[in-house]
Formats: C-alpha cells, structure tokens, sequence
C-alpha cells in the first residue's frame, strides 16, 4: 500500500493539527536527538499515526503518550498493547502531578518529544514552561516562522513575548528543517525542529508573575514606549518610574530578557519596600 492511501483511512482531522509525518528517515533523525536511556522518562505530545512512537516503544518502559483524539488512542492501543503508556487526553488539560508524575521514575527528568498541533504551539509551549523544573530537555516540530520567533534577538522585529519567554525558561535552538512533502497532508509550511534545554538556568527571578506582567504589557503595545505601555501596572502597584532605574523611553523590542528581569526584580524590590 502506498504511503498515502494507507494514512487516508484515517481522515486526518484539520482541527487537531494532523499532519502526519510520513517519512520515516526524519523520524528516526527526530528520536535520536532525544539520546534515551532505558531508564529514562519521555513523553510525547500527539503521537497521531506513531511515526515518532514507533522507533521510540521499547527504548525505555517509562514512556508516555498523550494523545486527544479517541479514535487515534484505540488504534494505537490495540498496535502497542501494554508497551507504550497512551493517556487519552487533551495535553494542555493534563494534571502534570496527577496524571504523570506517579508513572514515571522518581530520579530522572523528564524528556519531551513531539511534532506539534501548530494551531495550539504557543499554548503547548507555555505549559511546557510552566512545568519546566521537571524537564531536562524537549525536542519539538513546529511551523519555521514560529521557531525563528522563538529564537529571535532585540532589536528584529520577530523578537516579542514569544521570544523572551522561551530564552527566558530555556535554551532554544533550531536543529532542522523539514520540507512539506515529508507530510500526509502536505502543509503549506515549512516545518523546524527545536531542541529547548531546560537545565541552564541562569536568571535569578524574584516574582515570575510579576515578570510575565511585564513582558505582556510591554509588548501588548510594541510601538509605544515603556513608560506608556506600563502606567496602568506602576499605578496598580504604586510605584513610580522614578524609583526604578531603567530607561522608560525605551521600546519593547530593544530590550533584552535579562533586562526584562533586572526591570522586574527592581519593581519587586520597590514593591516590597513601598508595602513597609
Ligand atoms: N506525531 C505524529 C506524527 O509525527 O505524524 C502526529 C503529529 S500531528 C502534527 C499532531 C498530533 O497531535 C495529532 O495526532 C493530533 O491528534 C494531536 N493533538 C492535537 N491537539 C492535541 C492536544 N490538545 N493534546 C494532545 N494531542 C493533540
């Protein structure tokens, strides 16, 4: 059976982001950049049709894919049996400490795998951060514009919440890239493979909360200089600009995350001295 018509059975769903990977040399080259020890803990996000789960069953028994749609979950079932761990869920619902952390071994991070649903990247990637003290390293497909802004410096104009956050919680870097023909269906994007590594962190952040306040009302108004973008969030805290060393005439896309960090480990500070 050719490879098409044997992936046509199933109807990819265009809502859920199924395009499935269909050559199985970029498979395998995608598997290998995880480096698996048989001890190792992996989860993968959308296994789809297993182009990635089939070279990944069997590296290690602590291994975990999360896949949302149901008609996917029983064929895979029924190809693996017991040897892959499938949990039939919607990934940014999953309770990492309910659903993952008691199946996995205790002494070891975690490393993720994926050829993501494009239409929901961002939000994958945020629950990635989210969760990122528990992750060693995270191989990931996303669309080519998305890593490049993932990876983006000050001063482009692809640098913005997308790209602080991810240098912000990790290491990222591109590995390579993947033509729309090594799809069933073909997107219309080119595809990059991204490595982020968890493990090199070096900003010291007082209040994550506060930061992520700031990065997202600074961009919220990417023209307009600091000062004006983040008047109502000074006035909610009552501090003033004055009290904070920092050029408020400044734009957002100049600067860089670790002045992000200095920016809100000062208003921390301001904060805490104005409540005594
Ligand atoms: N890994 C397979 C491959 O490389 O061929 C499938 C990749 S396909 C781009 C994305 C997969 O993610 C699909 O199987 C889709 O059903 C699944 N998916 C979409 N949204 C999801 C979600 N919120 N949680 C878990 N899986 C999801």
């Amino acid at each position: 059976m050719r490879t098409k018509e044997k992936y046509e059975i199933y109807k990819p769903k265009k809502f859920l982001g199924q395009n499935f990977l269909v050559d199985d040399n970029i498979s395998k080259k995608i598997v290998n950049y995880l480096d698996i020890e048989k001890d190792d803990n992996v989860v993968e996000i959308g296994p789809g049709q297993g182009a990635l789960t089939k070279y990944l069953s069997g590296l290690t028994k602590y291994y975990i894919a999360v896949e949302i749609d149901k008609n996917i979950v029983e064929a895979l079932k029924i190809k693996y049996k017991d040897s892959v761990g499938i949990i039939h869920k919607d990934f940014l619902k999953l309770d990492f400490e309910k659903d993952l952390l008691n199946l996995f071994n205790k002494n070891k991070k975690i490393k993720v795998i994926g050829n993501l649903p494009y239409n929901i990247s961002s939000e994958i990637l945020f629950k990635l951060f989210d969760i990122q003290n528990n992750l060693d390293f995270a191989i990931i497909m996303l669309q080519k514009e998305f890593a490049l802004r993932m990876i983006a410096k000050p001063d482009t104009k692809e640098y913005g919440i997308l790209a602080v956050q991810t240098q912000l919680n990790s290491v990222p870097k591109v590995l390579f890239c993947i033509p729309p023909t090594a799809f069933f269906p073909k997107p219309k994007v080119i595809s990059s493979v991204v490595k982020l590594d968890f493990n090199f962190q070096t900003h010291e952040i007082n209040d994550k909360k506060l930061l992520r306040n700031i990065i997202r009302s600074s961009f919220g108004k990417r023209r307009k200089i600091m000062g004006n973008s983040l008047k109502d969030l000074f006035s909610e805290l009552n501090i003033n600009f004055a009290d904070i060393n920092f050029d408020f005439k400044r734009r957002p896309e100049n600067v860089k995350v670790e002045e992000f960090v200095n920016l809100s480990n000062e208003i921390f500070i301001q904060k805490t001295i104005n409540k005594n």
